[in-house]
């Protein structure tokens, strides 16, 4: 590893440099087999319980292609805008890497399935940024490796090494950009943004749940600098494997500045592949790749070519799901709100939830409310998703449902959304356990109102006086008398009521 880099400051290497991006993202297909046998895809099974001759590489094995991997593939390049290869071919990546049994890749070369599409991105301010791609082309996944006895985790320094093959073999569809040019100082938030969106779109197609978090979509960071005015690129660098959207952000500021600090002192950037980390948003130097790998890619001569009908890539065409981009927009006017709130809302990863919550009857502010409020927050908090939380938008409805009839005020809602998050059951369970409901009885209501007033004369003859601010005290006082559970405007109606003074 080397020492702590050199960096300019972001603006300094703006003011100089101009940034040009590529992005490569790795999706994983959510398959129920592998790309080209039939083991099962499924997560967390026992290492290598899940492999066969094909997967493993052993002679004499042949690989079949799975039909449903094919049509993510053309999915994924129609909702990129992409053309869709009449016909095209596998292709043998060829290589050693003790995570790979079959020493070569099944991958895609020079026929890649779909290519030359866009992907249009919302930027934070409503702005829309247009993404070029190159292509998108199916190939497989490798196994996994574990490194014992070194302090990192990494190969350096371990006394040995596991391997698990499970995930050799599952279909992977890389999507690779055109050079990103133009996005200037922009240039982490459109990667980012990139990422995200890309993210959705899958997850609308549904061919992958797109885990990040999971490795489920990985994104390598090429990105590189040139002068001011030059149209020429300058070398890049390259940054694997980069596993949150934030990281993505970060990476590329990061990279922005070290090559930054590096031309400006008259150096030059090596082409190099390099690792994030994410505890300090630096990147360090991995492999020197000055010259193209020589990868011997050859077509694969055990996989008949790949030529899907027009008739079915129209009628693929035509079963799309309606796209993220054109959904937020719809309940963007739907529910009357901001650029910057539906961004938000995006980033939160909470447009599901709230989509289902409404559609379990909830108002359309309600259902932000809590799930933007109080869950964004304990997702935060416990550092999981929105969805990942014990709750249901059924059950945010029902809460929604109570506030909106008036049995709960907000921070008796709180205390439901929390009953339930702990497991105390559904709202119903929790009001009636916690004995949460507002006291709505006009009776005893009323009650606490009196003794209120009769505890506090002189707040009380100042509000008879017309001094009305003062009534939340007294409306504090019956707060607290009934332990928050009581309607405060109709406390603060009843005590001008009763004092006999107009509100
Ligand atoms: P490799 O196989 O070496 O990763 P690819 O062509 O598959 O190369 O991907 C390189 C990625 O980097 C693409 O997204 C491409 O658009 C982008 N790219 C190419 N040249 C540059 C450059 N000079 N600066 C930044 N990005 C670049
Ligand atoms: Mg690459
Ligand atoms: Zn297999």
């Amino acid at each position: 590893m080397t020492v702590t880099e050199e960096l300019v400051s972001y603006e300094d290497a703006l003011a100089a440099y101009d940034p040009v991006m590529g992005l490569e993202v790795h999706v994983e297909l959510g398959t129920k087999t592998k790309m080209f046998c039939g083991c099962s895809t499924r997560l967390g099974a026992e290492p290598n319980s899940q492999t066969c001759p094909t997967c493993l590489g052993l002679p004499g094995s042949l690989p079949v292609v799975n039909a449903t991997g094919v049509e993510s593939a053309i999915k994924i390049g129609l909702a990129l805008n992409c053309e869709i290869a009449e016909w095209c071919r596998f292709a043998r990546k060829n290589y050693f890497y003790p995570d790979m049994p079959k020493n070569f890749q099944t991958s895609q070369y020079d026929e890649p399935i779909a290519f030359n599409g866009y992907l249009d991105v919302a930027l934070e301010d409503g702005e829309t940024f247009r993404v070029h791609i190159e292509r998108a082309h199916m190939e497989e996944d490798t196994g996994k490796s574990t490194h014992i006895g070194g302090a990192t985790g990494r190969i350096h320094g371990a006394v040995h090494s596991l391997l698990d093959y499970n995930r050799a073999g599952i279909p992977l569809i890389e999507i690779v950009t055109k050079p990103i040019v133009g996005a200037g100082s922009r240039a982490p938030e459109v990667a980012k943004a990139y990422v995200t969106e890309l993210r959705e779109l899958i997850r609308a197609l549904g061919v992958s749940e797109a885990r990040m978090e999971m490795g489920q979509m990985r994104c390598d960071v090429n990105l590189s600098l040139r002068p001011n005015g030059s149209e020429t690129f300058g070398t890049r660098s390259e940054t694997k494997n980069v596993n949150s959207l934030r990281s993505v952000e970060r990476a590329v500021r990061f990279e922005i500045q070290r090559h930054a600090a590096l031309l400006a002192s008259g150096g030059s950037v090596v082409q190099e592949t390099r690792h994030f980390h994410e505890d300090t948003g630096s990147t360090t130097s991995g492999r020197i790749k000055e010259e193209a790998e020589d990868y011997r890619y050859f077509p694969e001569p055990d996989l008949v070519p790949v030529a899907p009908s027009r008739e079915w890539v129209e009628e693929l065409c035509s079963r799309l799901p309606e796209l993220p981009r054109v959904r937020r927009e719809r309940l963007k006017a739907e529910w009357d709100i901001s650029d910057h709130e539906m961004q938000s809302v995006l980033n939160a990863g909470a447009i599901d939830p709230i989509v289902a919550t409404i559609d379990a009857g909830a108002p359309a502010d309600q259902a932000r409310k809590w799930w933007m409020g109080e869950l964004a927050r304990r997702a935060n908090e416990d550092g999981v998703e929105l969805t990942a939380l014990p709750i249901t938008p059924v059950q945010v409805a029902r809460v929604c449902a109570l506030v909106v009839e008036g049995s709960l005020n907000d921070k008796l809602a709180r205390q439901v959304i929390e009953g339930v998050l702990v497991g105390e059951g559904d709202p119903d369970q929790v009001v009636d356990k916690r004995g949460l409901a507002v006291v709505s009885d006009e009776g005893a209501l009323g009650t606490a109102v009196d003794e209120a007033i009769a505890g506090n004369q002189a707040v009380a003859e100042k509000i008879r006086s017309g001094k009305v601010a003062a009534a939340g005290a007294l409306v504090g006082a019956v707060m607290k008398a009934t332990g928050g559970k009581a309607d405060a405007a109709r406390v603060r109606e009843l005590i001008l009521e009763k004092l006999g003074v107009q509100s």
